[in-house]
């Protein structure tokens, strides 16, 4: 394991590390063997305070003042930076959110990725003169909200932080950045590397709990916009919180993603997307391709291989694993009791390695099936390493169950047929499609973000750069 400087329970507001205002702290825990290892600031409204007053003055000072350009140079000399520091980084994350460090190491890649990406973005982002009465010139600019808040979940932390922080910096934003309490080490080291290359006050990080930090973020005046990544059920209460005080808001909740395998396609290249897919990050990804769609004539054929990859993998903390423990015993928990209560064959189970500590949240990747397109375990969100395997028999009925689920996030299509390619693509309900392929993560280029349960707005990408921005436009009635 690489050397790491594990962060203290400090709060960054105004470029300082501030202790919260209460004195209180709270314990990390490691999910590779749930022992406590480090501490982080227990954060209340009074720290939130401070921090969206240290954002605010940022935009009036150094921060405020810089060029689109300048802004550019900061972010991508601070993705240099994060590359300098991956490999301490990624143990940083192993050991606060339990994923193998090979895993760990692709994130600080993307992570870094982000503020290069919006660094080279900053100053591309044009304005519009748009045609209008004779004798006027009218300018349309994208200006920045000003003040954004950030509550980002524990899944993938740093990516998530770089995703959200690094388009919202890239726009002139000020940001206020309450990361989850489950894992947020990264996050905090990250910052503390922010803040020798960004003007204090550009980014601020307040750790805490979701119902007091969170919160208090999420309702504050001084917000000009949020940015949320988790679950549903506080989805729709910060969208409530963003209403009350007439600010916009993002929202990406995760979802229930579909991958149909139609039975002309090329099976070898399918099997391990399909597997890894919901593998990665222990099911833990908002995006995890949880149902496959199997066409009856390949059903016998692909549950087979599926079941030969599922046996093969084992839960373990090793560094070059495929599955790491979940994040916390509540996962675990809730994992299994969703697994137990599906009451659908297991085809196949991996298992939990012999040396997994005891006190770690491991649990053996399952696969279900055959399972009712509209059971609780092929309708809802689980989490976890488990694949729901779903039979069909005709594309149109391949399509209503895809669909068939309050979420839309990501789905592919497994097909050699191009016209079938080109008409299953255009029925998905979701943001993003994949033909012949899956990105559960990855494409920092790429718009990301659902529909209805899944949340509204796009991450990633240069829409990104227009949700983190609002338009002015300016008529000038010279003769
Ligand atoms: P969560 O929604 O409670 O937590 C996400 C973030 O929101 C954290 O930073 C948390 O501190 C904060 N938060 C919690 N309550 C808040 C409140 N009242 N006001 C403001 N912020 C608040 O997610 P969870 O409980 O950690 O996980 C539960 C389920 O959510 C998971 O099992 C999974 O299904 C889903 N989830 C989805 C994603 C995703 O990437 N879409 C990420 C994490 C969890």
């Amino acid at each position: 394991m690489p050397k790491m400087t594990l962060p203290r329970p400090l709060n960054l507001i105004g470029g300082a590390w501030v202790p919260p205002r209460s004195g209180h702290e709270m314990d990390v825990v490691s999910p590779l063997d749930g022992a406590a290892f480090a501490s982080i600031a227990d954060s209340d409204a009074a720290d939130i305070d401070a921090a969206v007053a240290a954002a605010r003055a940022a935009l009036a000072g150094d921060w405020g003042r810089l060029s689109a350009t300048d802004r550019g140079r900061l972010l991508m000399r601070y993705a240099a930076a994060i590359l300098d520091h991956a490999d301490e980084l990624a143990a940083i994350e192993t050991r606060d959110n339990g994923k193998p460090l090979a895993q760990a190491r692709a994130d600080m890649v993307l992570t870094a990725r982000y503020f290069e990406y919006y660094g080279g973005a900053a100053d591309k982002v044009h304005g519009e003169v748009i045609p209008f009465q004779r004798g006027t010139t009218v300018q349309m600019t994208r200006e920045p909200h000003g003040v954004t808040g950030h509550i980002v979940p524990w899944n993938y932390p740093a990516q998530i932080y770089g995703r959200s922080v690094g388009a919202a910096l890239a726009m002139g934003n000020a940001c206020v950045l309450k990361p989850a309490e489950d894992a947020c080490l990264s996050i905090l080291r990250l910052a503390e590397i922010a803040n020798e290359i960004l003007p204090p006050g550009a980014l601020n990080v307040v750790t805490g709990r979701g119902d007091v930090a969170g919160k208090a973020l999420s309702e504050h005046r001084g917000v000009d916009f949020l940015s949320f990544t988790g679950s549903p059920e506080v989805g729709q209460m910060i969208q409530i919180a963003a209403a009350r005080n007439f600010i916009g808001c993002t929202l990406e909740l995760g979802g229930k993603s579909p991958q149909i395998v139609f039975d002309d396609a090329d099976l070898e290249a399918a099997v391990p997307v399909l597997a890894n897919a919901i593998i990665q990050n222990g099911g833990q990804t908002c995006s995890a391709g949880s149902r496959v769609l199997i066409q009856r004539g390949i059903w016998d054929d692909l549950t087979a291989r599926l079941a030969e990859r599922f046996r093969a993998v084992e839960a373990s903390p090793a560094d070059g694993s495929l599955l790491g423990p979940l994040i916390s015993a509540k996962q675990k928990r809730r994992v299994e009791t969703y697994i137990a209560e599906a009451g659908v064959p297991v085809l196949a189970q991996g298992r939990v390695a012999g040396n997994a500590p005891a006190g770690g949240f491991y649990v053996a990747p399952v696969l279900l099936g055959p399972v009712d397109p509209n059971s609780r375990i092929a309708q809802e969100e689980v989490f976890g390493p488990v694949l729901c395997a779903i039979p069909f028999d005709t594309e149109a009925e391949a399509i209503e169950i895809a669909n068939g689920t309050e979420y839309g996030l990501v789905a592919s299509v497994w097909t050699r047929d191009g016209g079938r390619q080109a008409r299953v693509a255009n029925a998905m309900r979701c943001g993003q499609v994949f033909i012949n392929g899956y990105g559960a993560g990855g494409g920092v280029e790429l718009p990301f973000g659902g529909i209805r349960k899944s949340g509204h707005g796009r991450e990633k990408g240069f829409e990104a750069l227009h949700e983190f921005s609002t338009i002015r436009t300016i008529v000038n009635h010279h003769g």
